[in-house]
């Protein structure tokens, strides 16, 4: 079996918090012996299918851009291309762009923001927090974009694999923009946002080694600060009740896009926002705005926009059971209270927002496979540890 597989067990495994949390940590010889788990089982069947949602990331080999751009009289602060990792990143992303914006307004505390999505509602708190009076301008608001099509954990590095060239300067805008969505990010939960903490298990037969944690490490999290990445615990038999003999568990942040958007959006209003409806063609529309400041948030649009040739779609599909509120932690899905949400695919360079049905019976089968012994006490068969890994997220 690939051990990378191994290791990767389901969605929130594959996100990068904690991916290398315990990279050279060594499982203790001898255990604590704690209390068998109880978990809620998850029923998973093909007349729980409720939906299947395709959304398009807006991947950036080289990483998000955020920069400040001259167009004649305007002053264009950049701010997309976030791929796997929007909902994550945007307030931190935001806040930069909006201290980019502060530097360049002369007086003029009025600033336009183009999208509405994760990082376009995001950045517009970030300009009211530093006393601009915003105005959004977008084709489409939620529920109808990208963002709303996210799973919805805290996944900053999702998509980004390390030694791809970023530079050092993008790297420091990294750091800066993850640590302060973490804190922002924190501060949300539990009041209304829909933010909430959540453990995801996933499983093992053997315990991981040194070398495949470090493998992990530089697959996934080298540029995730270490005191941020959650620590793996690892759960030994007795402990946990997956047909497996090991299991481990992580803590992350879990947010559920349809309700984090409309209060986000709810929040801008708050704060004076107004906005409007409206399509941009070309960046020479953008002369016909009143305001001199634009913050661009259009997500993979920019890609015709601005004519960025980097950014690309990365296809993406999930399918949802059933809402079950009594699940209250991730196992190769992630529970939220508008349906269990499967999968999570990953196709780079694909435009079509069409749901691939192969793909979702795949996940859908799979799925019916992982969570059949969680109905019965003494499953005839355990499913093979293959059958529990998810899709990346
Ligand atoms: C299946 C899937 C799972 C995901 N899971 C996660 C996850 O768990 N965690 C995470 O952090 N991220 C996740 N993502 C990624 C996340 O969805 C994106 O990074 C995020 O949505 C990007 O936000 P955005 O605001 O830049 O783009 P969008 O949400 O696409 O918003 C762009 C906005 O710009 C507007 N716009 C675009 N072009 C124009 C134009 N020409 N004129 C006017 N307006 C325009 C649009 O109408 C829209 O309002 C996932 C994505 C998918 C598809």
């Amino acid at each position: 079996m690939d051990r990378r597989s191994l290791l990767k067990t389901g969605g929130m495994a594959a996100v990068g918090l904690g991916l290398g949390g315990c990279a050279t940590r060594t499982p203790p010889a001898a255990r604590p012996s704690r209390p068998m788990l109880a978990l809620a089982p998850i029923r998973a069947s093909w007349d729980r299918v409720i939906r299947t949602t395709v959304g398009l990331r807006p991947h950036r080999p080289s990483g998000f851009m955020l920069r400040l751009e001259k167009l004649d009289a305007k002053t264009v602060v950049h701010n997309y291309g976030h791929g796997g990792s929007g909902l994550s990143l945007s307030w931190g992303t935001g806040a930069l762009a909006a201290d980019l914006a502060l530097e360049a307004a002369s007086g003029d505390r009025r600033a336009a923001v183009l999208g509405s999505g994760a990082v376009g509602l995001a950045a517009t708190r970030q300009l009211q927090r530093r006393g601009f009076d915003v105005t959004i301008y977008t084709m489409a608001v939620p529920p109808d974009t990208t963002s709303n099509m996210a799973l919805g954990v805290f996944s900053p590095t999702s998509g980004l694999v390390s030694g791809r060239g970023f530079t050092p300067a993008w790297e420091a805008q990294f750091g800066r923009a993850i640590e302060i969505a973490y804190r922002q990010l924190q501060l949300l939960a539990g009041s209304g946002f829909g933010i909430t903490w959540m453990d995801s298990y996933g499983t093992m037969d053997e315990l991981p080694t040194a070398q495949t944690e470090a493998r992990f490490e530089r697959e996934g999290a080298r540029l995730m600060p270490a005191r941020m990445r959650a620590s793996r615990e690892i759960l030994y038999p007795g402990e946990h009740p997956f047909p497996t003999r090991f299991a481990s568990r992580r803590t992350s942040m879990k947010i559920e896009p349809s309700l984090y958007l409309e209060a986000m959006l709810r929040e801008a209003h708050l704060f004076g926002a107004r906005t409007v409806i409206r399509k941009f063609d070309t960046p020479r529309d953008l002369m016909t705005l009143d305001e001199s400041v634009i913050v661009n948030c259009t997500g993979l649009g920019a890609s015709e926009l601005f004519g960025d040739e980097e950014l690309m779609p990365v296809k993406g599909q999930l399918t949802f059971l059933v809402p079950q509120p009594e699940v209250d932690y991730g196992y190769g899905c992630t529970p939220r209270s508008d349906g269990i949400a499967l999968g999570g695919t990953q196709q780079r360079g694909v435009w079509t927002l069409e749901p691939d049905d192969e793909a979702r019976q795949r996940i859908v089968t799979r799925a019916i496979e992982r969570f059949a012994w969680m109905r019965s006490p003494a499953p005839a068969v355990a499913p093979s540890v293959e059958t529990f890994f998810g899709e990346e997220s």
